[in-house]
């Protein structure tokens, strides 16, 4: 495959983050990286890309998923009106969408619970909740036909388990071309906030940043031109982009320290400091960073953690 055959596609979204790209593969099989967010406007963007290419939507016949938010698998349902199409992503993301609404309202509740384990007051959490139902309306119910493992090969692609940004991101790397797909693993401009999630039944939660940071060393080790991001242009520095994220990554961690100096400070007031303007709309990002950071400081052994008066506070060490 040549890069030639590689389509860049964004697509509207009315979130903060600007458009979402899609990728289109015009060659055989016609292959879609990511599904955009459930709009109109999305979908009609979409089917006239397909069309300045001589395709019809119905053409499509392969649908591969970097990561399972919203604004990359939302036009999956209405797809499937025009095409039959496979569609491939991380193996517990198949699962996931067997149970969505079940495993919506889990990790509704789970939020819900560490934000007030965080010392986020009662009134911004459920105004966080209303905020998150109103994302509800763009999910499609669209299933997930294939898991692929770590390391498994699909047609030119070899697939890269990549957790971080999310505990499903994936890659999807043709080494022959030199290019990779990788959905929200690597931003420029943006921080992929790694969310916290929700463990697995008797497991404990995954550190989603000391995850990250791993995922970001292998995908440094990678070697190839070109890498095509859920969100802005196409990448073709991928080490000094992810070098820039480390280093952004560094600056926080300084920050945290400098801000606790002797206090014992609950996670809600760091994350407070760390992004004044946070609003409940995003209070739960804002608490993710600021546990992300501190459980890297925690590894580094340089803070500590307890909970005081059921509230998880942290301090230095
Ligand atoms: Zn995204």
């Amino acid at each position: 495959m040549t890069t030639a055959s590689v389509v860049h596609i964004p697509l509207p979204t009315p979130f903060r983050v600007g458009p979402v790209n899609v990728c289109l593969i015009t060659s055989e099989p016609v292959t879609l990286v990511d599904a955009g967010l459930n709009t109109d406007e999305a979908f009609a963007v979409l089917e006239n890309a397909f069309l300045r290419e001589g395709l019809a939507l119905s053409d499509l016949q392969v649908v591969l998923l970097t990561h399972t938010h919203i604004d990359h698998i939302g036009l999956l349902g209405r797809l499937h009106e025009h095409a039959s199409f496979t569609t491939y992503a991380h193996p517990d993301a198949a699962e996931h969408r067997l149970n969505c609404e079940k495993k919506h309202e889990e990790a509704q509740r789970f939020a819900f619970a560490i934000m007030r384990e965080c010392g986020v007051p009662d009134e911004i959490v459920r105004a966080a909740a209303e905020e998150q139902q109103s994302y509800r309306e763009y999910d499609t119910d669209a299933a997930v036909d294939h898991g692929l493992e770590e390391g498994a090969a699909l047609g030119r692609f070899s697939v890269y388990h990549v957790p971080g940004h999310s505990a499903l991101d994936m890659l999807f790397v043709d080494h022959e071309a030199r290019i990779a797909f990788t959905g929200d693993h690597i931003l420029v401009g943006t921080t992929p906030n790694p969310l916290l999630r929700r463990p697995k039944l008797g497991q404990p939660r995954e550190k989603s940043l000391v995850q990250y940071r791993a995922s970001l060393r292998k995908t440094h080790d990678l070697d190839i031109d070109i890498c095509y991001p859920g969100h802005g242009d196409p990448i073709r520095n991928h080490r000094q982009v992810i070098e820039a994220l480390w280093a952004r990554q560094e600056n926080r961690n300084a920050r945290i320290l400098e801000l606790l100096g002797g206090r014992c400070m609950p996670v809600y007031e760091i994350a407070r400091e760390l992004f004044p303007r946070m609003n409940s709309k995003y209070v739960y990002l804002g608490i993710s960073s600021a546990i992300g950071h501190l459980e890297v400081l925690e590894e580094e052994g340089k803070v500590a953690s307890e909970h005081r008066d059921g509230i998880l506070c942290f301090r230095r060490v």
